[in-house]
């Protein structure tokens, strides 16, 4: 039967044992089950983040202009950091969204209009982007009636700029690198591919929705991450999301724009309807007001030294995975990866990856798939520290059992992402 609204209402201490049991078997993920979707940095980023949510968790983003003006500093605050760090020109621009989505829904819909009106010969426009990119491409051309042309990888798994050139044709409005690439991990060339939006004089959007706010820390410890903000000539915009290794909650992003004439092209402005004039910089109305000051809180609680630390042991913890899975004999991290996704395959015909992400699933971990290559993918955060031995033996003894012949080979996993 239907579920009606109940007639009478009940007090909390009712409602939340009943909300513990509906969520019971949810994946583990304080225990690191899980390989995406959530990010628990420390205990006391938790408490900071949820103190300055809860303290404006009734305020609403869409009115800081006129009402909540402390919010709206703090988001101007927010998305000056994000220009410092990504070595944006003094000009520069950027708005706060509510997710990697949207940001990129937004560069791309700027774009789109920038290019009615700088080029007017574009009556198809498409994107150029390597397969790798996030399916978000994909979703903002559906809703604009865009095209978007994917070009095939190098060996490494990151984007071919010589395939992106050759795609590229009198129609094409934007060139995409990622940094990194979700399903792999690799941060695109995005020099080379500057090199090539400054020799056509195209838009190159870095969509750093994952990595944004890790990679600028993981180049100051020396790690071997390439070039990939807007010190590079080309980066006309850029997506980061605050809400994944940001280390803030969700819903937070922030996408940028080289100069304020092209972040122009981003706004919403009506005023036909019986309300009064509306000019909204997203494209969600409503946004809560406590994602707003929590990313500020937790940008200032960690500063750049509490940055600089949590990214030294993720990267660290990082590459002790990498280690461990490229010690399994017949698994083989895809690529080099620069950060914190690690994705691994099979070397070996009889240890299929999806019966080792089968084996892995009925010890409770929940699997993150890639297609092409199959793979298995994990977004690792820092609640994959403390569990690292735990996931590597379990992964041993998934291999060693399919080596022995001691589990039927599994039905076909699906790469799914969902
Ligand atoms: C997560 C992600 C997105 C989409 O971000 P959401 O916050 O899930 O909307 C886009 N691009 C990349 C590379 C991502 O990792």
């Amino acid at each position: 039967m239907r579920k009606s609204l109940p007639h009478a209402g009940r007090p909390w201490s009712e409602l939340e044992p009943d909300m513990d049991a509906m969520t019971r078997n949810d994946i583990d993920w304080r225990r690191g089950r899980s390989p995406m979707y959530v990010f628990y940095t420390t205990d006391s980023v938790y408490d900071v983040a949820t103190k300055a949510f809860f303290k404006y968790f009734t305020e609403n983003g869409l009115g800081n202009a006129k009402a909540f003006l402390g919010v709206g500093q703090m988001e101007r605050e927010i998305l000056e950091m994000g220009l410092s760090l990504f070595h944006a020109p003094e000009a520069a621009v950027g708005t706060m969204t509510t997710g990697g989505t949207e940001s990129l829904l937004l560069a791309i819909k700027t774009c789109r209009d920038w290019t009615r009106a700088h080029r007017p010969g574009v009556k198809r426009p498409n994107i150029v982007a390597p397969m790798s990119v996030h399916p978000a491409f994909d979703k903002a051309a559906d809703l604009m009636d865009l095209e978007v042309r994917r070009t095939p990888l190098r060996p490494d798994c990151s984007a071919d700029p010589a395939a992106i050139d050759r795609a590229i044709d009198d129609q094409t409005m934007m060139i995409v690198g990622s940094a990194p690439c979700f399903p792999h991990g690799i941060v695109d060339p995005i020099a080379e591919l500057g090199a090539i939006g400054v020799a056509r004089g195209l838009w190159l959007h870095v969509d750093a929705c994952v990595g944004g706010y890790l990679a600028p820390f993981a180049r100051k410890l020396g790690y071997p991450v390439p070039e990939f903000d807007f010190a590079v000539p080309g980066v006309w915009s850029m997506s980061a999301d605050l809400h994944k290794f940001g280390h803030c909650p969700k819903p937070a992003s922030t996408v940028f724009y080289r100069t304020p004439e092209l972040h122009a092209f981003q706004k919403f402005d009506h005023a036909e309807w019986s309300g009064g004039r509306m000019i909204t910089q997203t494209y969600v109305g409503t946004r809560p007001g406590g994602a707003i000051a929590a990313a500020w809180a937790v940008m200032h609680h960690l500063g750049e030294a509490g940055y600089l630390e949590i990214s030294r042991r993720i990267l660290e913890m990082s590459r002790a995975y990498v280690d461990g899975i490229n010690a399994v004999p017949g698994l083989q991290v895809v690529g080099q990866p620069h950060l914190s996704i690690v994705s691994y395959a099979s070397t070996d015909p009889a240890v299929p990856i999806a019966a080792v992400a089968d084996r892995l699933r009925s010890s409770g971990w929940l699997i993150g798939m890639t297609r092409e290559p199959p793979a298995i993918v994990t977004m690792l955060s820092l609640l994959h520290e403390p569990v690292r031995e735990e996931y590597l033996g379990d992964l041993r003894q998934a291999v060693e059992a399919l080596r022995r012949g001691t589990t039927a080979p599994a039905a076909q996993a699906q790469a799914s992402y969902s």
